[in-house]
């Protein structure tokens, strides 16, 4: 059986999906983290790792992903929801 495979918006790599984390766009306007990956609405892939999220976060990679203008707060937002389920 194939796996599905996603691209980590920061390295750009396929990986298989459930070693990306799902950031999701609701359909309210919502940018943020979809641990259950079944959120509705756009979603965009990065990998479970300090180095793609940061990266993400600083060159504000979503916005391209989502094709609209996140705000720095939204993106902070996402990095400490991240850093919170880390510690969990
Ligand atoms: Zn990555």
């Amino acid at each position: 059986m194939k796996i599905p495979t996603r691209t980590c918006v920061a390295c750009r790599k396929p990986q298989p999906k459930k070693e990306l984390l799902r950031v999701v766009k609701t359909p309210e306007g919502d940018v943020k983290l979809d641990f259950s990956g079944r959120a509705h609405g756009r979603g965009a892939y990065v990998c479970n790792s300090d180095v793609c999220i940061q990266t993400a976060v600083k060159k504000k990679l979503f916005n391209r992903e989502f094709k609209s203008s996140i705000d720095a707060e939204t993106y902070n937002r996402l990095l400490e929801e991240y850093c919170g389920h880390k510690q969990d």
